[in-house]
């Protein structure tokens, strides 16, 4: 398989020079996502782990990972919403690939406040009550996840929507403290990761066979068609430019506001 080498996939423009934690992967090449997961589980060992939901994306870096460094770090978000096929799937990985994933849970006193309160889909009232599930259901289980380490690995795609067009390979993560957040997919097609899946004999979530192009929790995901944004299915009744359940934050929460 070859990549096609794109002027705007050189991390120059990223302030090298000016952020040590970008400044560390100055030499490395952001068009290999090999490359990138090496070096970062090279310099930063048990304190980087991929936050894996089990996406076409994300076992195509477990893969990566796994081969690189059998050690390598697997984290993942158990919201309670999750599709079965999701869970199918990461049994299937951890079997494949003997792997401990390290599963995060939402505070039971906040799940139980919320539905006590508003009832099982209290995400289709408003935007604001969406953002809420998902602050307690993902947002906050993902921060306890990434308290100690040093970097994160996702499967963010720029062509995955308009919310993620300006994702970086190598960015530095403000609204986790600072530390170091690796998108080794970033410049990465649909087809590409489905190639690279698809040749190493990676299992997958199996709802992507049925139309399914972006997989989140169950009640919040559809399948969609094809030609639309690849995150069409995604809380479907909202404006695309909210489609984002907020783990993916660019500055830091204020949690004074969430009151
Ligand atoms: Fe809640 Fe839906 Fe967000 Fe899952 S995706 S946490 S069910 S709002």
């Amino acid at each position: 398989m070859t990549y096609t080498k794109r002027a705007d996939q050189s991390i120059k423009g990223q302030s090298i020079g000016e952020n040590p934690g970008i400044r560390l992967f100055q030499s490395i090449d952001a068009n290999d996502p090999i490359a990138v997961l090496k070096h970062g589980l090279k310099h930063f060992g048990s304190q980087i782990a991929l936050a894996s939901s089990f996406s076409m994306e994300d076992v195509a870096l477990i893969d990566m990972m796994a081969k690189l460094d059998r050690a390598a770090r697997i984290l993942a978000l158990d919201t309670g919403r999750l599709n079965e096929e999701t869970y199918e799937c990461a049994e299937k990985i951890r079997h494949k690939y003997g792997c401990n994933i390290e599963w995060f849970f939402p505070d039971k006193d906040s799940v139980e406040q919320l539905i006590t309160d508003k009832g099982l889909f209290s995400f289709k009232e408003s935007i604001g009550d969406r953002q809420e599930c998902c602050l307690i259901r993902k947002v906050l289980p993902l921060e306890r996840a990434l308290t100690g380490l040093l970097a994160w690995v996702t499967g963010q795609r720029r062509q995955q929507s308009s919310t993620r067009a300006n994702v970086q390979v190598i960015e530095i993560d403000e609204a986790h403290g600072g530390i170091v957040k690796l998108n080794p997919l970033a410049f990465w097609s649909a087809d590409q990761v489905k190639e690279y899946v698809d040749i190493h004999h990676i299992p997958y979530n199996r709802l992507y066979d049925l139309g399914y192009q972006s997989i989140g929790c169950g009640p919040c995901t559809r399948a969609s068609a094809q030609g639309d944004d690849e995150r069409a299915g995604r809380w479907w009744w909202e404006d695309a430019a909210h489609k984002e359940c907020g783990i993916h934050l660019v500055k830091p929460r204020n949690p004074a506001k969430e009151n």
